[in-house]
């Protein structure tokens, strides 16, 4: 499935990824045209495979995040459910290709003066300034970023994110690029409800399979939970040791 939908060009890909119905709806078929992969995958940004950034670490392939995005979109989106500002978590942002795209989400129809913040959050320090450094290749990018919609921040995601000065403000919906142990408490907490978390969870102790997870929190605080297919992501860590 995956590498049918590899492109000769951004839009080539996007098309592939419609074609193949791994994207679905329009806004998120415009979100992922306005991000050019080519800013943030350092090789072959066109294919359907994930790619080394470094640090251990990869760019998703296109695919799992049209997936990402996809589940999450009533949650990024400004309309009810969510709200009209949309608060996004993106845990383990990398190289910030989806970071970027889940910002064009939040924004979508109302621009970079919209309330919208989409966090990124990296354990590691020089991914987080590589996520940033490739938004900053673009007019769009770098306007999101002096706005305030986007920020790229240092921490471990295990613990999920409070913004300073903001710390009673949670997420409405929470991306996470990396494999947890489990569904982390903090997490659970951190998401508004109604909210939405994508979240790949080891299967046992062994860290071997892995499933995507799509955990729903409604009005009431009810959480539920549908696992949704088999992964192989890097895991959810400590950072490693200088
Ligand atoms: N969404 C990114 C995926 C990067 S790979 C992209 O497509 O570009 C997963 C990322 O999770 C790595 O960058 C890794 O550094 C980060 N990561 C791993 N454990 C983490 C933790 N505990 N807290 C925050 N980030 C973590």
């Amino acid at each position: 499935m995956a590498w049918r939908s590899s492109g000769g060009s951004n839009r080539d890909l996007v098309e592939n990824l419609w074609r193949n119905q791994l994207i679905t709806h329009q806004q998120v078929k415009e979100a992922f045209l306005k991000v050019d992969r080519a800013h943030y995958a350092p090789t072959f940004p066109y294919e359907d495979s994930p790619q080394p950034i470094g640090h251990a670490a990869t760019i998703s392939a296109p695919h799992m995040h049209a997936s990402a995005a996809e589940h999450l979109l009533p949650f990024v989106t400004p309309a009810p459910p969510a709200r009209p500002a949309p608060r996004v978590l993106d845990i383990g942002s990398g190289s910030g290709y989806l970071t970027h795209v889940l910002a064009e989400l939040a924004c979508a129809g109302s621009g970079a003066d919209s309330g919208a913040v989409v966090v990124g959050l990296e354990h590691i320090a020089p991914l987080r300034d590589l996520g940033e450094r490739n938004m900053r290749k673009t007019a769009r990018g770098r306007e999101l970023l002096d706005a305030g919609r986007v920020r790229f921040r240092v921490g471990d995601g295990r613990k999920g994110w409070l913004e300073p000065g903001e710390e009673h403000k949670k997420w409405d919906a929470i991306h996470v690029g990396a494999s947890a142990a489990e569904v982390h408490d903090a997490l659970l907490e951190q998401l508004n409800a109604p909210g939405r978390m994508f979240i790949p969870v080891d299967d046992d102790e062994s860290g071997w399979g892995q499933h995507v997870w799509c955990v729903d929190k409604d009005e009431k605080g009810v959480v539920s939970r549908r696992k949704l297919f088999g992964v192989r992501y890097v895991p959810l860590t400590d950072p490693p040791k200088e």
